[in-house]
């Protein structure tokens, strides 16, 4: 015969827990003992106390108690509330053996009210149980304001409904031994028929164990044996449920043992009910092993429980979850406790993420063997197979995600799957003296730089990965770019050099000389930063990666504007935008300015060009020459004057203004040293722009023209002198000075 023992038969810890409360005080031997009510639901079990002299009383007889020699025992299953009272109120000392499970469901009833009555809402309690049951009884003396309906199961709620009010709150609660499905049928039902509930699934855990247990064991097995009192409202629930997959047969006590159903080819299980001792399972499976040797009930009850140790990580099933605990069935005789605190590092609603029947790994903290517990952590487990993970991203340096949860001093903490990570300010990617606030409560991705085992303490950086990010970026960038690429990208700063913009996560630098076809002060003339500008690639240096970028088209370019606008001969009104000796600078177009020469600024002599025109007039000219070449244009306000006047001074005073002219024709040297300011400003940009750090190589390569300038000016000046003009002695005039203009462009 094949014999299945249950691993959950006998004693429950709230039984065992009980008992054990018991035989210690009965074995002081320093009082009479008497039991308010059986103390567990076993008749053998009662009747062997009475042997032993601790006799169960009603609660008509405690004020005959003594306070002096006697000791009153309240059952697992609790009693009244004013039974307690009456208790307290005669003196004699007593001691509480209600089960925990029991007391947690007082303790529900009485927050609910509290709560209740403080906000003053209208509740309803609903307990699903047998109305005579001594723990149903205690559980309903709890409620002092709001009332309670006990239904036996989901028929007795419909009769409920019919009378219910529906429009307040309904707190369902259940007896401790009562049967799942009954409990699950109720549920739905509420569901269905009021709007505001509350579950309490106080079913106690030992029950669903046991339960799903017997049927487990019910399915392999011919037989099915129960052992347990009859008036054992849990053994009862065994039996109804082994019975759907097998013959069962309930029984006391071994000598109820249908022999004549014994066979040895067949499969025969054994459970028992929660108030079962292990001395009757142990009859019975002694009784049952008489004929087969294989294994006997110690050995059997040995391998029915599993041996574990403080420290040790065991999987379990999850049997009850209160609202700050969770029972969990370790496959041991003590229930595993594990309280809400080592759930995990936040507060979570147990109710919400725990079920009776998950599957849950835990670690083995702490036993008490009074109590027939042990406390676990899943908390502590969790912590372990991060911190593997932890280090495990350390050593690959893998990108991880979490969720910002403080900001502290120095910097933030981060949190990925019950793993805390410190991320110093300086690591964050928020530039240095910003405001950490903004990252709290957002997702981040970081790296794991610094783990220390000991304290299980990690630093990570955001920074580690945005620079790495940065780095794709780039190199995606220069495996495409090429001279000459079109951009458009956005002004992130400017510099008295130049501008830099942002392509799309890497920058390059527009130089002054490219923002425009004039001569510009300062960049901000023309962009200013956020500012979103198209660009082109002037030259890429890849080993330094150094973009220089070009800002200013041909399609701009004035040279090619003025092409369409003007002619020699053209006459024009320009505006005067400076003085020199030898002439004044108007403005032909934006970008071009041309020189009137002193000689051209009126048909008289002129001793400086400030006798004739200041800055900021509007004058006729003609132009004179627009010199492609050397980027020249000659004005001439003198040649839309009448001429007769100077007819004649020229016919009689040749060698008058010849005289004249010839200091013009001086000028130059003059020139030259009015103008060499103008020519060395390149130079001076050069200067202001060498100390700049951030000046890119390609600064020095913009640069590099500017300082040819004055070489370019020296062209400049000699073409000056092509600038011709019927009459007029502006050939002869100081080609030298020409360069001026150019200068100034
Ligand atoms: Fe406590 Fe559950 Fe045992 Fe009842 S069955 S005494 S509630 S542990």
């Amino acid at each position: 015969m094949k014999i299945l023992l249950s691993r959950h038969a006998g004693f429950c810890f709230g039984v065992r827990r009980a008992v054990e409360l018991l035989e210690q005080a009965i074995s002081r031997k320093d009082r009479r003992i008497f039991t308010l009510g059986h103390i567990i639901h076993n008749e053998d079990f009662n009747e062997s106390l009475e042997k032993r002299g601790v006799r169960c009383i009603g609660e008509e007889e405690i004020e005959s108690l003594s306070p002096e020699t006697d000791l009153v025992f309240i059952r697992t299953h609790g009693v009244p509330r004013d039974l307690v009272l009456r208790l307290e109120e005669s003196g004699v000392p007593f001691v509480d053996a209600t089960c925990p499970n029991v007391k947690k469901i007082h303790d529900i009833v009485k927050s609910e009210e509290e709560l209740a009555r403080e906000s003053g809402e209208e509740i309803a309690f609903v307990l699903l149980g047998d109305p005579v049951h001594p723990e149903v009884l205690g559980i309903v003396s709890e409620a002092k304001r709001y009332p309670v309906t006990v239904v036996n199961g989901p028929e007795d709620l419909i009769t409920y409904e019919e009378t219910a009010q529906k429009n307040i709150r309904h707190v369902f609660l259940s007896q401790t031994t009562h049967s799942l499905s009954a409990w699950e049928a109720c549920v739905a039902e509420a569901r269905r028929f009021f709007p505001d509930t509350t579950f309490y699934d106080t079913i106690c855990g030992v029950t669903g164990t046991r339960q799903r247990d017997a049927v487990q064991i019910a399915r392999q097995s011919d037989l099915m044996v129960v052992v347990g009192g009859k008036s054992s409202s849990n053994t009862q629930k065994l039996v109804s449920a082994a019975k759907e997959f097998c013959q069962t047969v309930h029984i006391r006590k071994a000598a109820e043992l249908p022999r004549e159903l014994l066979r040895k080819e067949m499969t025969v299980g054994v459970t028992a009910g929660a108030s079962t001792p292990d001395s009757m399972i142990k009859e019975v499976m002694d009784t049952m092993t008489e004929n087969n040797q294989e294994m006997s009930f110690e050995e059997m009850l040995n391998e029915s429980f599993r041996t574990i140790r403080t420290g040790e990580e065991v999987t379990g099933t999850v049997t009850s979850v209160f609202a700050n605990e969770i029972h969990v069935d370790l496959g041991i005789k003590h229930t595993g406790i594990l309280p809400a605190s080592e759930v995990a590092d936040s507060e979570q609603d147990l109710a919400e993420n725990f079920h009776p029947g998950d599957e849950i790994t835990v670690l083995v903290q702490k036993f008490n063997d009074a109590e027939g517990t042990v406390q676990v952590s899943k908390k502590r487990v969790d912590s372990r197979a991060n911190w593997s993970k932890v280090t495990e991203a350390y050593e690959s340096g893998a990108v991880l995600t979490g969720k910002v949860t403080a900001v502290i001093k120095g910097g933030i903490l981060v949190t990925e799957e019950n793993q805390t990570y410190f991320i110093p300010a300086s690591l964050t990617g928020v530039p240095k003296g910003g405001s950490l606030d903004p990252l709290m409560g957002t997702e981040v991705s970081f790296k794991v730089i610094e783990v220390d085992p000991s304290r299980k303490r990690a630093v990570a950086s955001i920074r580690e990965v945005l620079k790495e990010q940065r780095k794709e970026i780039e190199d995606a960038f220069w495996a495409q770019v090429a001279v000459d690429q079109v951009y458009t990208g956005k002004v992130k700063s400017i510099t008295s050099y130049g501008a830099f913009v942002d392509l799309g996560g890497v920058d390059g630098m527009v130089h002054i000389t490219e923002l425009s076809w004039k001569k510009l002060k300062s960049p901000a003339e023309v962009v200013k930063v956020g500012d979103e500008i198209t660009v082109y690639v002037k030259g890429i240096d890849p080993e330094t990666r150094k973009i220089s970028l070009g800002y200013k088209t041909e399609a701009t370019n004035p040279w090619n504007l003025i092409r369409d606008q003007y002619q020699p001969g053209d006459v024009a009104t320009v505006k005067i935008v400076g003085l020199t000796s030898f002439g004044a600078f108007a403005e032909l177009i934006p970008g071009i300015d041309g020189l009137i020469h002193i000689s051209q600024l009126s048909n008289h002599k002129v001793a400086t060009p400030a006798d004739v025109v200041k800055v900021g007039d509007e004058v006729q000219v003609e132009v004179v020459d627009i010199n492609y070449e050397t980027r020249r244009v000659s004005l001439s306000m003198r040649a839309l004057m009448e001429d007769e006047e100077e007819e004649a001074p020229a016919e009689e005073a040749p060698a008058e203004e010849a005289k004249e002219e010839a200091p013009v024709e001086e000028a130059p040297a003059e020139e030259a040293k009015e103008e060499a300011p103008v020519e060395e400003a390149p130079a001076e940009e050069a200067k202001e722009e060498a100390p700049v750090e951030e000046a890119p190589a390609e600064e020095a390569k913009e640069e590099a023209p500017a300082e040819e300038a004055p070489a370019e000016e020296a062209v400049k000046k000699a073409p000056a002198k092509r600038t011709r003009k019927k009459k007029e002695p502006v050939e002869e005039a100081p080609a030298e000075e020409a360069p001026a203009a150019e200068e100034k462009e």
